[in-house]
């Protein structure tokens, strides 16, 4: 595999330059082109000599599409390829006010949730950050045609892989996404999705970061948790509710809460009322969603009725909750599902 450009930092390309003999300023026309979304062949402000030596050690994104999938609602889906062939996925939703697009941190999951595709076949290894980025500048281009254009307007880390398990390169793509440099995209529009590992959530205030924190929490009581989520036999809820009051306090962000609703576990008005008061005295959302099926998993999703009905109750005991509308369910939108399907056709 060659060495990826995009998981360097600006002072490492003074070295690059003066290992290739060039001229200091030729760094930061490398550097520039590279993180704008430009390939190597791409950088035309440098000699075509330098270029093809730049190639021999070096690849600029080292992420390629694979295939793209567009659903009836606009949602585009994309299969991503990485240099060992490995393939990832990430999805671009469309609303009013600009693009989202959900990235993955990891090939495969080893987090375990009993509902959730990406982790079937386990952990296979971490994405670097040029990689994460690389899938952004990807499809970013993919979108506009142009490598210069800026159609991503927010990210969530919500794709395979737990954002928290893969730390240092997941905050080292989060300082790069954010510099005026690359896509320069505020803290304010990036979302983080944890299933909940606890001290990290910690470190990631602690670092100074203010993104959106999301929980996937799934479960109001330690007992129906670990049922569904192997973390919570890590962390119990008193420790994650803890570490998200500590967020808040640090950066002053609502903490937002995922909570798939599975038919007969999780959905009951006792659940809602529990789930109401673990999330109370602070700012907080709950995000309902409907859950997707995954064929693997003998889940089943709660019914619409059931939903608007949990979601009054959770008003009704003073909580803040939204039902997430469900895009792109036709071409295999949730978590690792796609990725499985490609996986098991080929
Ligand atoms: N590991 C991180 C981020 C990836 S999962 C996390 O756990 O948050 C992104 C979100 O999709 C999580 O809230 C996850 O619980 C949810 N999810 C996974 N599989 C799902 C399914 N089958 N139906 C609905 N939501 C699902």
């Amino acid at each position: 595999m060659k060495k990826c450009l995009l998981d360097l930092h600006r002072e490492d390309f003074d070295a690059l330059a003066e290992k290739l003999g060039q001229p200091k300023y030729r760094a930061g026309q490398i550097y520039s082109a590279v993180f704008s979304g430009l390939q190597i062949d791409e950088i035309t402000n440098i000699s075509k000599q330098l270029r093809e030596k730049l190639k021999e050690e070096y690849v600029a994104n080292p992420v390629t599409i694979y295939k793209k999938f567009e659903s009836k609602d606009g949602t585009l889906k994309y299969a991503l390829k990485l240099q060992d062939d490995e393939i990832i996925e990430c999805v671009v939703l469309s609303y009013k006010y600009g693009r989202t697009i959900c990235l993955s941190t990891q090939v495969g999951c080893r987090m375990g949730c009993a509902f959730c595709a990406s982790g079937l076949n386990g952990l296979i290894r971490n994405l670097s950050s040029g990689e994460i980025l690389g899938e952004i500048l990807a499809v970013n281009r993919d979108i506009s045609g142009g490598a210069t254009e800026r159609e991503i307007t927010n990210i969530v880390l919500m794709g395979s892989g737990e954002p928290l398990d893969n730390y240092e390169n997941v905050t080292d793509f989060l300082r790069k996404v954010t510099s005026p440099d690359t896509l320069g995209i505020s803290q304010r529009n990036i979302s983080l999705s944890t299933c909940g590992l606890v001290p990290k959530i910690k470190q990631l205030a602690d670092d100074g970061f203010s993104i959106t924190l999301t929980i996937s929490l799934h479960a109001p009581n330690d007992e129906t948790r670990k049922q569904i989520m192997k973390v919570a036999n890590a962390y119990d809820l008193k420790s994650l509710i803890d570490a998200t009051k500590y967020y808040f306090k640090k950066t002053g962000r609502r903490v937002v809460f995922e909570y798939a609703m599975i038919s007969g576990v999780n959905d009951s008005f006792e659940h809602a009322k529990q789930l109401a008061k673990l999330v109370s005295g602070y700012p907080t959302h709950i995000n309902l969603i409907p859950l997707n099926s995954v064929k693997e998993k003998n889940l089943i999703a709660t019914n619409k009725k059931q939903i608007y009905a949990f979601k009054d109750k959770l008003e009704e005991y003073g909580a803040s909750a939204s039902i997430r509308r469900s895009l792109g369910a036709d071409i295999e939108g949730a978590c690792g599902q796609l990725r499985n399907k490609l996986l098991k056709n080929s």
